[in-house]
């Protein structure tokens, strides 16, 4: 019996051997099947280790391979739900109901694959399943330590979604950098994984960045040395470097990173800057790091080269496409967190693929609806040509959204609503249409008489989820001969992820309908309404969903109510006098 095979006996072992090691396989976990790259952080964070990590990947999976990514990361939440999108970005909500970090949009745009809570943990997670399995009496009377439990459950974690998925690699995030107190079990979790799955089994690869300072003009790598130094003080040598920079970094300044860290110069990897990150993965290929990664995994014999011949061509079309457009539309977005675009991330995406598909470049412009009202929204809305309000909590500049919908609603102006962007589409048109002056949200105002959007318990109750948000990838019956049946390609039952407490009262629904608004798109056995337009002889494009459409809009199957939203928008600015054209002849009203 092998040493690695005696460490996983150990891991399993009964109440009375006593044991240094926590090393539990999960079952049909096959070893030596199952490959890992485990991507870390140096200097700095926030540099694009999901982007680098997502293109790898992508790279593997379009040779046929599965892949599986996960970010770990290193607070202590169990989720990314509860945390404020100023500062972290937008919570990004997986098909299996998880609260998750933006950076799994970034590996589902990519990956064209969807995720789910196995791809997702936090410390938070791994410490709580430790302290369950100690109540459970699951230690069989030891000791509970870092070392060996709580690094047993990290590996346990990564073994358990190998199992699951039944990847060929397995791409592991680690969040933070190297020397973060939150993440040095990670590290120690990465790097016995590493020894127990033995030679060829893993890839380390290092991000770092290279400095350029104004002042001296030239490529600085002291900084990137020390933090890879730091990487090989906690046990791990890199196999591959990937270098982040402003500028294509310098052959000279690769060499000295190779020869200070033993990686050779095929594996330095220059990441500067890019006008898209969908290029990424193709000037990883042009630099050979997949065949690098392939070499180092020993897994060259997996690879369907004509799957990877017609993935690249799909690819390249969309690539290509990008910054080519002759054309710009606006699209104003009223959003509370206007200075952090990270906030939209998946909104600003969708509105990129679509723009492609369609040769348009879509141009954001953001909107603090805190100071928009009757008076000027005229002002602020006048040369744009479509316009979405998004999800959203509070009630912080909810008249102001109230105010731009209803201009969008008289000017035939597109208009697209997400989840709260729905849920003020109805009170708007309940207000201004229907004549329920009173009409809002219980959210924004507990004591209300007019809620026509309102938390309904009961409802709640029968989807089993007592009063907490509701959430994932949900049915959503589509109702025939409508702009939603339309846009959907005569589905009749899709499905969309949500992330909502409130919804429309269903006792409203009868006048709503009466004065026009159409629930073209409902849950398919109770009355919750999914998706909102008005008929085509009242607007062309006003539509509204409680669900969050931006959330699965992927670069080769762009999202289809954004696809209308900006061919609307297109349309409009042809129809409109104020229109904006970069060729020229714009002409004033
Ligand atoms: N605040 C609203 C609700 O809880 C909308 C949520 C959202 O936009 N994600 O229902």
């Amino acid at each position: 019996m092998s040493n690695l095979d005696l460490l996983a006996r150990i891991g399993q072992s009964s109440p009375t051997e006593e044991t240094e090691f926590y090393t539990p396989m999960p079952p049909g976990y096959r070893k030596g099947h199952h490959k890992y790259v485990f991507v870390l952080g140096t200097v700095m964070s926030g540099l694009g280790k999901g982007i680098f990590s997502s293109s790898l990947a992508k790279l593997m999976k379009d040779k046929g391979l599965t892949v599986a990514p996960i970010k770990m990361e290193g607070y202590l939440n169990i989720d990314s739900g509860t945390l404020n999108p100023y500062r972290h970005g937008e919570v990004f909500v997986l098909d299996d109901g998880m609260e998750t970090d933006m950076d799994l949009g970034t590996y589902e745009r990519l990956l064209d694959q969807d995720l789910g809570a196995a791809n997702f943990t936090t410390n938070g997670q791994i410490l709580s399943g430790v302290l369950k399995k100690e109540r459970d009496g699951a230690y069989l009377g030891r000791d509970v330590q870092v070392i060996p439990h709580v690094v047993g459950e990290v590996k346990l974690k990564l073994r358990e979604l190998a199992a699951k998925s039944g990847a060929d690699v397995i791409f592991v995030e680690v969040g933070g950098t190297v020397g973060d107190y939150e993440n040095s079990f990670y590290l120690e979790a990465c790097r016995q994984l590493a020894y127990e799955e033995g030679e060829k089994s893993t890839v380390f690869v290092a991000l770092t960045y290279i400095l350029e300072p104004g002042t001296l003009g030239e490529q600085k790598s002291k900084a990137a040395q020390l933090g890879i130094k730091r990487l090989m003080e906690v046990g791990v040598m890199p196999h591959l470097i990937a270098c982040r920079a402003t500028n294509p970094v310098k052959e000279k300044v690769r060499e000295k990173i190779s020869m200070y860290t033993n990686v050779p110069m095929k594996r330095v990897f220059s990441m500067h800057d890019v006008d898209s990150i969908y290029r990424i993965p193709e000037s990883m290929r042009e630099a050979g790091l997949d065949r690098e990664v392939l070499t180092m995994l020993d897994i060259h014999d997996r690879v369907n080269q004509g799957k990877e011949d017609q993935a690249r061509i799909k690819w390249r079309w969309f690539v290509d496409r990008i910054g080519k457009a002759k054309r710009d539309v606006t699209i104003a977005v009223t959003g509370k967190y206007t200075s952090l675009r990270d906030a939209y991330a998946s909104i600003i995406k969708a509105g990129e693929h679509c723009g492609v598909h369609l040769g348009v470049t879509v141009d954001f412009r953001w909107l603090d609806t805190t100071e928009i009202h009757a008076g000027n929204v005229e002002k602020r809305l006048a040369d744009v040509h479509g316009i979405i309000v998004p999800g959203g909590f509070g009630v912080r500049g909810t008249e102001g959204k109230i105010e731009c919908i209803r201009y969008a609603r008289e000017h035939r102006m597109p208009y697209l609503g997400l989840c709260l962007g729905f849920q003020m589409a109805v009170i708007e048109f309940a207000r201004n249409v229907c004549g329920i002056t009173s009409a809002n949200s219980s959210e924004f105002d507990p004591r209300c008489t007019e809620a026509v959007i309102d938390i309904l318990p009961e409802q709640k109750k029968i989807e089993g989820l007592g009063g907490n948000m509701r959430l994932g990838g949900k049915d959503i019956l589509i109702k025939p001969n409508t702009l939603a049946a339309r846009l959907f390609d005569e589905a009749t039952s899709i499905n969309m992820r949500f992330r909502h407490r409130y919804e429309v009262d269903p006792q409203y629904v009868p006048t709503l309908e009466e004065h026009g608004m159409i629930f073209s798109g409902k849950h398919p056995t109770h009355p919750i309404m999914q998706i909102l337009e008005l008929p085509q002889d009242m607007h062309p494009y006003f539509i509204g969903t409680q669900a969050h459409p931006e959330l699965t809009s992927r670069p080769l199957r762009p999202q289809p109510m954004f696809m209308g939203l900006i061919k609307a928008a297109i349309e409009h600015q042809h129809a409109s006098p104020k229109t904006h054209h970069k060729q020229g002849h714009a002409v004033e009203a």
